[in-house]
């Protein structure tokens, strides 16, 4: 007699995660064998979802439709802290909880923010590869720009920013934010205007969510604003960014130049972006260290076992409702 509730993942998740799933849960593989096919037999019976990034890179979309087709869906349980890849709004309509990640690696990607910054403006990468191609003995690596002169804006000042603002402070160097509503008690300039701040500052850091309100904010007019010394560092997600306006204004010295770590199709990067020498690029990497990836999981694991042992979510999203109606 298996009494375990049945659960489909998405795509491949952690072997920790998928350990565990399997110990509490008849999985159900939307990438095994059989495709989308397998929800023909049972879809009726699916009463979670554990969801994350595909075998690709990309993330795994969980739509109105496929909700549609669960009727006995209760929780979705999302590998990461953003979630723009759930329709989390279409699941607060139907009484579907879903839970993110969120704290756990607010340190790990603030650490990586801040290395990227620094990379971007030292040019780090291009003198490693500087040093590699065996250069050096032909003449020193050509002066860079520097922080000493910056002042910093940060798009997005919640868990996350926050920690990148503290780090900053140990840097000196002027910090304002923008973000739709002022957080109570910082001390850093709050600017109600994106472009006003893109204006005032000369490294951008952008860390919000991803989605349809943050869709294409830095666009070419924030990359004007932010003018020829402004330096953009993106550890958000790749949709905030007009990438292909972002491509040009790198390319005839709109911005200086960029430091990203998410990107608009991922895991694809534009060859245009790979060919220019003022851009530092990494494969979305920002949480991903040994403890941090450990620590989303066993949230990811956390999250549903609490919910099919009668307590509520650990870390619900504010879009839906806890404590939701139970079908099971
Ligand atoms: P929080 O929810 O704590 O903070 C989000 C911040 O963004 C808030 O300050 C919010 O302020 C602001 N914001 C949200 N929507 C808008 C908007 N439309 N316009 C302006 N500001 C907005 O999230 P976290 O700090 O925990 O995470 C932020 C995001 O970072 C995640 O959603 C994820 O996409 C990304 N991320 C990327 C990682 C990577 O690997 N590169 C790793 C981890 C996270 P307000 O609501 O007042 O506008």
């Amino acid at each position: 007699d298996d009494s375990r509730p049945d659960l489909l993942q998405t795509g491949p998740l952690m072997p920790m995660i998928e350990r565990q799933l399997d110990t509490h849960f008849r999985v159900h593989r939307l990438d095994g064998p059989q495709g989308a096919a397998i929800l023909d037999t049972v879809a009726p019976h699916i009463r979670a979802i554990a969801t994350g990034v595909g075998a690709s890179g990309a993330r795994n979309n969980v739509t109105a439709a496929l909700m549609d087709r669960l009727p006995k869906l209760e929780i979705v349980s999302n590998f990461g802290v953003g979630y723009d890849s759930v329709d989390a709004v279409a699941a607060g309509a139907r009484g579907i909880v879903v839970t993110n990640t969120p704290g756990v690696l607010d340190d790990e990607v603030a650490d990586l923010a801040v290395a990227l910054t620094l990379s971007a403006v030292r040019r780090l990468p291009q003198a490693e590869r500087y040093l590699r191609a065996g250069k050096w003995p032909q003449g020193g690596f050509p002066f860079s720009p520097t922080l000493r002169d910056r002042s910093i804006g940060i798009v997005g000042m919640g868990r996350i920013g926050q920690a990148i603002a503290r780090r900053l402070e140990g840097f000196d160097r002027p910090i304002a934010y923008y973000t739709r509503r002022p957080v109570e008690g910082l001390a850093y300039a709050y600017e109600p205007d994106l472009i006003a701040l893109a204006r005032k500052v000369d490294v951008l850091i952008v860390i919000v969510p991803g989605g349809a309100s943050t869709h294409h904010m830095i666009d070419a007019a924030v990359l004007e604003a932010l003018g020829p010394n402004g330096i953009l560092v993106n550890v958000a997600r790749g949709s905030v960014v007009d990438e292909p306006a972002l491509v040009k204004a790198l390319q005839d010295g709109t911005i200086l130049a960029a430091g990203l770590d998410v990107f608009e199709h991922e895991p694809n990067v534009p060859a245009e972006l790979i060919a220019l020498d003022n851009v530092v690029l990494l494969p979305h990497v920002a949480s991903a260290t040994h403890m941090t990836r450990n620590a989303m999981g066993q949230l990811v694991v956390d999250n549903l076992t609490r919910w099919f042992g009668g307590e509520p979510p650990l870390t619900p999203v504010p879009e839906t409702p806890v404590p939701p109606v139970r079908k099971g």
